[in-house]
């Protein structure tokens, strides 16, 4: 499923991300050549773009929330994202059983394996449910971290099944998952990603005094309620390039349950490709 474009100001289109209400591409695998060397993460504190300031008598322009939807087109640099989405029906789902757990360990696992840096973002309740987790998270020299909103609501109205931030509740709700992240994450980035990729002028201006950039995409992985894993993988393979930055899933559970098994023949691939894979932080940084 492809999501539609929106459009901010005039001059901010996201384009698609996969997410809590997703559906898999349909595909065929490609082939999974050998790995590269590890590559060694740069780690930058807090980093973020031209961050909004909203103070009195700023101009226009500074009172929108910066987005960002891609890297570089001129390196061979792809930055993989892993969002961990935590809405109110999920947590009923994992406090009556249904679901054992919405955190996708095994993909972590092979992403360390695979020595593959990354940026997550991670919603506020999903913080709250693993606090621990969270921690060696932030711990962990291959991952920077970043915010995914408190409880996964949209932040436009008919934003899919995520339901609508009120207005004058989205500064709140966003703040309150920074606040979440910086008592378990030293190194906490201004790194942030709407829930569903839906926002609007109104959202970007409401959001301004976060002090976050908005991290949108140019490649869905489409791993939400996927039927298996190598449709990801193609769809992943058929439409990075340089400076891509990928969206998938690290609740697992139900919700994305083969992103582990996809993971390793993208980056396989994408290493044969001659792509190195970095954090956001590193995408931007021109070295
Ligand atoms: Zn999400």
């Amino acid at each position: 499923m492809s999501w539609p474009k929106r459009v901010a100001s005039g001059v901010l289109v996201l384009t698609l991300v996969g997410c809590s209400d997703n559906s898999p591409t349909a595909g065929v695998p490609s082939e999974t050549p050998q790995t590269h060397a590890p590559v060694a993460p740069v780690r930058t504190v807090r980093p973020t773009l031209a961050p909004a300031q909203a103070k009195p008598g700023a101009s226009s322009n500074t009172n929108l929330m910066p987005v960002l939807d891609h890297g570089p087109r001129d390196k061979k640099q792809i930055a993989l994202t892993f969002d961990a989405d935590l809405t109110a029906l999920m947590r009923r789902r994992l406090q009556s059983g249904k679901v054992k757990s919405y955190y996708n360990k095994a993909l972590i696992d092979e992403l360390r394996t695979l020595h593959v840096p990354a940026t997550l973002f991670l919603t506020g309740m999903w913080m709250e449910q693993y606090p621990q987790v969270t921690k060696e998270l932030a711990a962990d020299p291959l991952f920077e971290l970043g915010t995914h909103t408190y409880d996964h609501r949209g932040f436009t109205k008919n934003c899919y099944t995520l339901g609508t931030v009120p207005k004058d509740q989205m500064l709140a709700d966003v703040r309150r998952a920074i606040v979440e992240l910086d008592k378990l994450d030293p190194q906490a980035t201004r790194w942030f990603r709407f829930p569903g990729g839906c926002y609007d002028a109104t959202a970007l201006h409401e959001l301004a005094p976060a002090g976050v950039t908005a991290v949108g995409l140019d490649v869905p992985g489409a791993d939400g309620f996927a039927k298996a894993a190598q449709p990801i993988v193609k769809q992943v393979l058929d439409h990075v390039q340089n400076g891509s930055i990928v969206v998938l899933h690290m609740h697992g559970g139900d919700n994305a349950p083969y992103t582990a098994q996809a993971v390793g023949p993208i980056v396989k691939e994408l290493r044969a490709r001659g792509y190195q894979l970095v954090t956001v932080t590193q995408l931007v940084s021109r070295r």
